[in-house]
């Protein structure tokens, strides 16, 4: 019958949605947001539109779990996903990128706008705390942004946005980094 049908392409679509999502925080999971990009790279190489990428991970975040425990640890996650959605625009996408990673695509955006989005980022996690137990936690993240160029490769991007970021956490963490002018 007719909603038969219906019920198996609504359960199906269910189950799509459920293996590109991460369970925890409702965000897209890594595995999901791999495939955006590498089809983001092939459209990149015929029309030449920007796009940038920002790979955030939250500061000191085994310092709060071993502090308040495991379940606010989670907590933090959950603030931090809705804080990342709030902060970027409809066509952008985030993702779960590892426990306490998170990666921000950008498409149409040029370094410059990513820099501007990274700000919003942090200004916004400043202006949230997150309460859990009867304590308001300030929540921090360090972020490293990358855009695509014609001869990267996703691999490339991913690595240049992951340096950025290590380069935020020696510099004192709390911090927006951006791919050096050499490798951009
Ligand atoms: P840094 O500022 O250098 O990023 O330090 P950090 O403490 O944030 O980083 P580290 O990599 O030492 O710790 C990350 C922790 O994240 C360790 C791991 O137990 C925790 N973690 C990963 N996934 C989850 C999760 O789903 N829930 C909770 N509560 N913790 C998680
Ligand atoms: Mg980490
Ligand atoms: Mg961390």
């Amino acid at each position: 019958t007719a909603q038969t049908a219906d019920e198996y392409a609504a359960r199906n679509a269910e189950l799509t949605q459920q293996a590109a999502t991460d369970a925890l925080t409702g965000l897209y999971n890594r595995r999901h947001l791999l495939d955006v990009l590498e089809q983001e790279a092939q459209r990149y190489r015929r029309s030449g539109r920007p796009f940038a990428v920002i790979i955030g991970d939250i500061d000191n975040f085994k310092t709060i779990n071993d502090r308040y425990g495991h379940p606010c640890g989670d907590a933090v996650l959950i603030a931090v996903a809705a804080v990342l959605r709030a902060a970027v625009r409809t066509p952008d996408l985030v993702a779960r990128w590892g426990g306490e990673e998170f990666l921000v695509f950008l498409p149409e955006t040029t370094l410059d706008e990513a820099c501007g989005v990274a700000r919003r980022i942090q200004a916004q996690l400043a202006a949230t705390p997150v309460h859990h137990g009867g304590t308001a936690l300030e929540v921090r993240m360090t972020l490293g942004i990358a855009p695509m160029r014609p001869d990267k490769t996703i691999d490339t991007l991913l690595r240049q946005a992951d340096e950025a970021l290590y380069r935020g956490k020696h510099a004192g963490r709390n911090r927006i980094e951006v791919v050096t002018a050499a490798a951009a």
